[in-house]
């Protein structure tokens, strides 16, 4: 059994999606689709492998950062892990509470993480602060994203000192 508050995150994303109409159909659904010579990969929330094991389809490698849960490309939207509901956007825990912020890593692929969650239904930005709120109250999954909310600040270090360096 998923643990409580993975359950409700999962089921307040099961029908809510970033815009009214299939974002895919634009990207060719560039998110779930590996590039060559790679599998595409998405970190499950703690406990959430429990869902995934013995499921046909998928693949679990353990990392340094948390279960990494490989697939197909295509999936039942039931099965889609949480990781895959709440992209392009991420719930971050901040001092004053959860804030939504684009994921950084979805930039790459995702035109709708390049416009920014403005350019995204309210609705579904709600749902993912929502989300937010009730995987912080399970010290588990506030852990995980404490560790994501870390990452993100990493990655936008990162890219500021890259624009520093490209403008010297
Ligand atoms: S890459 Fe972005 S725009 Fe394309 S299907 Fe995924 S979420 Fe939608
Ligand atoms: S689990 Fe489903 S939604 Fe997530 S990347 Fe794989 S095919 Fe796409």
């Amino acid at each position: 059994m998923l643990p409580e508050s993975v359950t409700k995150a999962r089921e307040i994303l099961q029908d809510v999606t970033p815009l009214r109409t299939d974002c895919g159909l634009t990207c060719g659904g560039a998110c779930c689709q590996s590039l060559p010579g790679e599998t595409t990969g998405m970190l499950l929330f703690p406990g959430e492998e429990r869902w995934y094991e013995g499921r046909s389809g998928y693949a679990m490698t353990p990392t340094d950062h948390g279960m990494l849960l490989t697939c197909s490309g295509h999936c039942d939207r039931a099965d889609r892990p949480l990781s895959c509901r709440l992209f392009p956007l991420l719930p971050l825990l901040r001092e004053d509470g959860i804030k939504v912020a684009t994921d950084l890593r979805a930039r790459t692929v995702c035109l709708l993480a390049k416009q920014g969650k403005d350019a995204l239904l309210p609705e579904f930005v709600a749902a993912v602060r929502e989300v937010g709120r009730i995987l912080a109250e399970d010290d588990d999954q506030r852990a995980f994203l404490a560790q994501l909310t870390r990452t993100q600040d990493e990655l936008k270090a990162l890219r500021r000192q890259f624009r520093r360096d490209a403008h010297v």
